[in-house]
């Protein structure tokens, strides 16, 4: 097993303070997801907030190491194991805010499928798509996927039910956070999205 770069490591701790984990046991226990990939990341990260993970991303600019997010680990392709940094964004994130009875809900991207629904069930209300990995994939994941689901089709898939996304950039200049509006009526965000992200990159 590589050993992490002890500089590295240092300087990711003074940007996300008590979120570093690099033992040799939590390595291995995030080594795998619901894929048969095995790659061991040289540490995994769990950022606070949105400007915790800003930082990271400009020391990960820095050290030239790649980033992989890591929510409920429930990818089938290895989407969510790396031999890099993994930042684990299912510790923290994990506010739900219901919106116009129910009809919309802010999601931060920790957040299980289930813990949603059970918050919009009083309300006679579910998300669209409906993984049958629901107890433990999370918000982040599903958007990353673009999940769907046995019942929800490709009518009601995650990129058909997204309204919007906040996003944490690097650009050369700055970290933002911005939020795109998806268009429900396509289903096609990423176009918008790789224009944005473009945009936001671009050197100034
Ligand atoms: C038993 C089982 C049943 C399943 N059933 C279905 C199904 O019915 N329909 C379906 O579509 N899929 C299904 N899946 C696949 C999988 O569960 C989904 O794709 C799920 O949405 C992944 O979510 P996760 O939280 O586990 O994400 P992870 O596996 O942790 O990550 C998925 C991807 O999202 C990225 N990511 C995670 N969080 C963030 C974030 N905050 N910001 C940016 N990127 C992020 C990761 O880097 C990775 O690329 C199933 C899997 C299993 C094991």
């Amino acid at each position: 097993m590589k050993p992490a770069d002890p500089s590295l490591l240092h300087a990711i701790e003074a940007v996300v303070p008590g979120g570093v984990r690099s033992r040799a046991v939590d390595r291995l226990a995030m080594a795998h997801d619901a894929s048969h990939y095995l790659l061991v990341p040289q540490a995994v990260v769990a950022p606070a907030d949105a400007g915790q993970l800003a930082g990271l991303l400009r020391v990960a600019a820095r050290h030239g190491v790649a980033l992989t997010f890591r929510s409920g680990g429930t990818s089938l392709s290895g989407q969510a194991v790396c031999g890099g940094v993994m930042v684990d964004t299912r510790r923290h994130f994990r506010e739900v805010e219901v919106l116009d009875g129910g009809a919309r809900v802010r999601v931060q991207p920790g957040v299980t499928v289930r813990q949603v629904n059970a918050r919009l069930a009083p309300y006679r209300r579910r998300l669209g798509p409906d993984p049958a990995s629901e107890s433990a994939c999370t918000v982040g994941g599903m958007v990353a996927n673009n999940s769907s689901g046995m019942a929800c089709g490709t009518e009601s898939n995650t990129y058909r039910t997204l309204e919007s996304l906040v996003l944490v950039l690097l650009s050369v200049s700055a970290n933002r956070t911005c939020e795109i509006g998806m268009s429900r009526a396509t289903g096609r965000p990423y176009r918008h999205l790789l224009e944005v992200v473009e945009e936001l990159t671009r050197p100034r």
